[in-house]
């Protein structure tokens, strides 16, 4: 598994890009983050890659429900196709009812993002 994390470009703010690079000796292997909008690009070393991913998994935790992950492949949930996504825009999600947290009475709709790409899915859930 490919150790990755997200690095913000310092110039037009999207996502930075992981990838290799050969120094001009083409002995050393060296990771860098480059801008696919702009030519920005900076060098991380392994042991940076390594923190940023661990800190990255640990904000993710936060965020996303993890119980709810495999919730989009769940082929019985409803999906709404009126929705869009706050995280990624995706404008698909499977939707089902769930009790309010912290004893109030009533229901809730939870909405939890299908999107699917070769970076992983989204995944992520929100209320309303
Ligand atoms: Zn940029
Ligand atoms: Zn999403």
């Amino acid at each position: 598994m490919a150790l990755r994390g997200i690095r913000f470009c310092k110039d037009c703010a999207n996502i930075l890009y992981a990838k290799e690079q050969y120094d001009n000796e083409g002995s050393n292997r060296n990771l860098i983050y480059s801008c696919r909008i702009c030519e920005y690009t900076e060098k991380a070393t392994k042991a940076e890659d390594y923190l940023v991913y661990h800190r990255q998994v640990r904000r993710l935790a936060e965020h996303v429900a993890t119980d709810y992950k495999d919730y989009p492949l769940d082929p019985t949930l409803s999906r709404s196709i009126n929705v869009s996504c706050p995280r990624c825009d995706h404008r698909e999600a499977v939707l089902f009812h769930s009790e309010k947290e912290g004893g109030e009475s009533g229901m809730r709709m939870t909405y939890v993002c299908t999107y699917r790409g070769e970076d992983g899915a989204c995944g992520y859930s929100w209320q309303s």
